[in-house]
């Protein structure tokens, strides 16, 4: 397949998943129900001073060799603090840093991840003083609360839930009101006064600790509550009487023991053991541990239990649930948002059973709701949240996501933790926070994930909507589209010209489809790599792109895909997102890319802490303005084959390879020679000055030859000669591996002429473009594909010899250097000897990882995706560079090079220019520049002053 353009490569952003924002409507979760009564000592009021928390995290090891297992929070104090994330997990260190603080968390405990580990690493069983130390905090708290855990007249109920040092899906959902039995419950009536919220809570806690506890499934439930309401003519759970919730606990407990074969267990203590025991054993559960895999979180960290007193927000008309963040998670706007509802829990809120209220009367006047907000039916409660977040905020220096509940009109906060936020609203909030001094500007640069820009750069698949993926494969170029199938490049173009929206789907692009691609909206093909032709020359056209997508057969005859059973044809309508690399059915909802204010402002500050220069791979001029738009520094590469795809070039450049002999290929080539001059003129012009690494052609044959009868006659036409004999000319020069066969370098060894042509042109029109912009291009012409220095010697003599020709005639001087692309390990270890002439050098890492690693580059999608799956390689070495190998070819290639020419120029141009970890990779090893597909720059940008500033980079795959 293609490598003409094959050869790109770069890197996707795996912007993962996009780390949206809790949708409106899935807003508040968790629990929130709680206390009879309040607890006995009224919480502090707020605040001690904003302390500001900066260092994270001491081991956990150090803490635990005491021997301590258990760490209480509650009223204005907690044994843990934010810094021990680690052992306490997220959930756990917040909530005693909280209470630290002074705001009115409901006491608990944690129960730290040391535990986890050593659970693990015993068989499952717990520390011998675990026990004792549950059994002293649980009579801690009742004391703050005044209440008792197992008491029959004033019980104190608790939550269960897990919560790891990331954030985990998977790990077993909260359990509420855990402490209920038959005896509690009354109590709970009794003291609420309220006994059907009594029994509704107890039904509850029966249907979340089977479920999660048990493994007897909610469904059930469902079933009965369904059958029950039936049964009475009820259609909404509120129409369910006291006596109805009584009724039904009996059928919930009597439908667990018959299928479990035991009663539901009625010791409190029983019941929390159960709980814990859950939340370590879902750490190891299958969903858990492939979250785990997706990202990079080693199973060691284990997970921490909190258990903490209910507070509830079901009790009337003055209690509420509800979750906000500090900042408006999708736009940034420094405004409190978020939802609540009033007399609820976190699971009706999940359900959707009813629509959420707004919180401030702003956000209730932009909704149109004629639902009260917060602000207006809890002033109170209001206050103190505004107090409170306003707290959080200065405190942590960044959005907070809030979980809070209002028991009879005393607000309680549940949970705060660093908020999840779009791309677009992580720049306005990193760039507002340092205007407002909360952060330097130096942190606003390392917060923002370089990979996550691609959300600006690309239109993105509204997060909100479902996905109906039909088929996976490699992330080749960022954004989504979506539009009908065809299966060929004309149709594209035909399609597109009635001004329809199409996909091109291919097994494999080639220069031919070209302009196909230029029509669709995106690129699917079947085979190929991030580095094949499809994915090359969609990322520089910025167009999305789905390579190697093995799972799906394409029959042209047909016209049609399949994948399985499922079966797609010609005008049915697809999206891909060549973020994920997914493909999906129907159309999308898409989120178009938005270009704020304050990433100017962030790139600018970025620019300003980066070493490393940032050019661009740019071949046309319409790359070049990209480029500049997004603040390239200058063209690193342009492939000069990339000039020839158009149709017309296509049969002038095979005319020129087919030729057989010297004279005929001159004709040819004096046909190219215009075109090329023309191209770099507008090239140069648009660059205005800047440098412009111009690459000798790297044609992979293969790529330019004929393949059909039609494509053979029209050649033979042009250039007068018997199509039989071209047809026979070109099956020797097919070869059996062009990507490592007649390319690069070994062309211009072969026919000095086309060096000779391509350096005219170039020469000639950096003296025109000097004329018409009065400033010098910053010209730099470079070898593809050297393994020796005497290759390089005989082109570069070819190329000088040139320029003196075009000086002479036109009587202008010109400056320039002639360097050399490296990317075979024999340059990377000649790179001594080849600097003694080589004015510069541009690492292919394309091709080195390639030759280093002999993998095909086109034919690597096949298997890499298993080597990778199966843990044999962390990453696809085509997307980040790897440091251990190829890398480490590279160092050698820059310590010999500046060996012998000290001050030697040096950058990479293969696709990991565009990759975070390889853009700090490149700086860690004193590179000079990375040049990257046009769309990648300000990724690179942002990259390269993350490594400047030292942040370690993972990379995004
Ligand atoms: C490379 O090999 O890294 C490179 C930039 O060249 P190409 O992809 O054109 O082979
Ligand atoms: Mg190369």
């Amino acid at each position: 397949m293609a490598k003409a353009a094959s050869k790109l490569k770069k890197t996707v952003a795996k912007s993962k998943s996009s780390s949206l924002v809790r949708a409106k409507a899935a807003a508040p979760v968790a629990a929130r129900k709680a206390l009879t009564k309040s607890p006995a000592k009224p919480a502090p009021k707020a605040a001690k001073k904003p302390a500001v928390v900066k260092s994270p995290a001491k081991p956990a090891a150090d803490v635990t060799k005491s021997g301590k297992w258990v760490f209480t929070f509650g009223d204005g104090k907690a044994e843990g603090k934010a810094g021990l994330r680690d052992l306490l997990g997220g959930k756990g260190a917040n909530l005693a840093e909280m209470a630290n603080l002074g705001l009115p968390v409901p006491p608990g405990f944690t129960i730290p991840t040391s535990v986890c580990t050593y659970f693990y690493a015993h068989d499952k069983s717990y520390p011998p003083a675990l026990k004792a130390q549950v059994e002293k905090a649980l009579d801690h708290v009742g004391k703050l609360t005044g209440k008792a855990f197992g008491d029959a007249k004033n019980p104190l109920l608790v939550s269960v839930r897990s919560g790891g040092r990331a954030s985990m899906p998977g790990m077993m959902d909260t359990v509420l009101n855990l402490g209920l039995n038959d005896k509690t419950v009354e109590a709970l009536a009794e003291l609420s006064g309220d006994r059907r919220f009594a029994y509704d809570s107890y039904r509850r806690f029966i249907t979340m600790y089977s479920d999660v506890v048990l493994g007897f499934e909610h469904h059930h439930f469902e079933d009965i509550l369904d059958t029950f309401k039936d049964s009475q003519g009820y259609t909404l759970d509120t129409d369910l009487t006291g006596d109805d919730w009584v009724d039904l606990v009996g059928r919930y407990k009597d439908a667990v023991a018959r299928e479990t074969g035991k009663d539901f267990p009625q010791d409190p203590h029983a019941q929390l053991w159960g709980a814990i025991g859950a939340v370590f054993s879902s750490w190891m559960n299958a969903r858990a541990v492939t979250y785990r895999r997706l990202h990079d979180i080693p199973e060691s960290w284990g997970t921490a239990v909190n258990v903490q007193a209910m507070v509830f927000g079901n009790m009337g008309e003055t209690s509420a649930t509800g979750v906000a963040f500090t900042r408006n998670p999708s736009t940034g706007e420094s405004k409190l948002y978020g939802e609540f509802l009033i007399n609820a829990q976190g699971e009706d809120v999940v359900a959707g059973i009813r629509t959420p209220q707004d919180i401030t009367e702003f956000a209730r006047k932009e909704s149109g709701s004629d639902k009260a907000s917060m602000e207006v039916a809890m002033p109170e409660a209001f206050k103190e949240l505004t107090k409170f977040y306003t707290l959080l905020e200065k405190h942590y220096r960044d959005m907070q996501d809030m979980e809070f509940t209002v028991e009879q009109g005393k607000l309680w906060m549940l949970q705060t933790r660093g908020g999840k936020r779009t791309a677009k609203a992580a720049l306005r909030i990193a760039v507002e926070l340092a205007n407002e001094g909360l952060i330097s500007k130096k942190e606003a640069v390392s917060r923002i994930d370089p990979a996550s820009l691609d959300q600006l750069l690309h239109p993105t698949i509204d997060p909100g909507a479902r996905r109906d993926i039909i088929a996976t494969g490699l992330p080749a170029s960022p954004g989504a589209a979506s539009g009908e199938i065809v299966f060929s490049s004309d149709e594209a173009a035909k399609l597109q010209a009635d001004g329809r929206k199409v996909i091109l789907v291919r097994i494999e692009t080639s220069p031919e489809d070209i302009h196909g691609m230029h029509a669709a909206e995106g690129i699917l093909t079947t085979r190929g790599g991030m580095t094949s032709h499809a994915a090359v020359v969609a990322r520089g056209m910025g167009k999305p792109c789905v390579s190697g997508c093995g799972s799906i057969r394409v029959d042209y005859g047909r016209g049609t895909m399949s994948i399985g059973t499922r079966t797609f044809k010609t005008g049915d309508v697809i999206t891909i997102d060549g973020s994920l690399g997914q493909v999906l059915a129907g159309r999308m909802p898409m989120i178009e890319p938005a270009m704020s204010g304050e990433f100017g402002t962030l790139m600018g500050w970025a620019d300003s802490f980066r070493r490393l220069g940032i050019r661009v791979n740019a071949d046309t001029p319409e790359d070049a303005r990209t480029a500049i738009k997004f603040g390239g520094e200058g063209i690193g590469l342009c492939r000069t084959e990339h000039m020839f795809f158009e149709e017309t070039r296509i049969r002038t450049v095979r005319e020129m390879i087919l030729s057989e002999d010297e004279q005929s290929r001159r004709a040819a080539l004096a046909k190219l020679l215009p075109m090329q001059r023309a191209d770099f003129v507008e090239l140069f012009e648009i660059m205005k000055g800047l440098p412009v690494t111009v690459r000798l052609l790297d044609p992979p044959l293969h790529e330019f030859l004929p393949h059909t009868q039609a494509e053979i006659e029209e050649v033979a036409r042009a250039m007068n000669t018997d199509p039989r004999r071209l047809a026979d000319r070109a099956r020797d020069l097919a070869e059996f591996n062009p990507m490592l066969g007649f390319r690069g370098c070994r062309l211009a060894i072969a026919y000095p002429e086309i060096a000779e042509m391509q350096a005219r042109a170039i020469f000639e029109a950096a003296v025109e473009a000097e004329k018409r912009t009065g400033k010098a291009v910053g010209l730099e012409v470079m070898v593809p594909l050297i393994a020796t220095k005497a290759e390089f010697d005989l082109i570069k003599g070819r190329i000088d010899s040139t320029a003196q020709s075009v000086m002479k005639e036109t009587g202008r001087k010109l400056a320039y250097q002639v360097g050399t692309m490296i990317e075979l390990p024999r340059a990377c270890l000649m790179a001594g000897e080849i600097a003694k002439t080589a004015e510069f050098f541009s690492f292919g890492t394309n091709d080195l990882t390639q030759t280093t690693y002999g993998i095909s580059r086109d034919d690597a999608a096949s298997f890499l995706g298993t080597y990778v799956a199966k843990g044999i390689l962390e990453i696809d070495p085509f997307i980040s560079v790897d440091r251990d190998g190829v890398g480490e070819l590279v160092k050698i290639g820059v310590a010999r090079g500046r060996k012998t020419r000290p001050g030697l120029k040096v950058g990479i141009c293969g696709e990991h220019g565009g990759d975070p970890a390889s853009v700090a990779f490149c700086h860690e090893i004193g590179l000079d520049y990375v040049s990257c597909s046009p769309y990648r720059v300000p990724i690179a940008r942002l990259a390269a002053a993350q490594a400047a500033l030292g942040k370690a980079v993972a990379s995004q795959a």
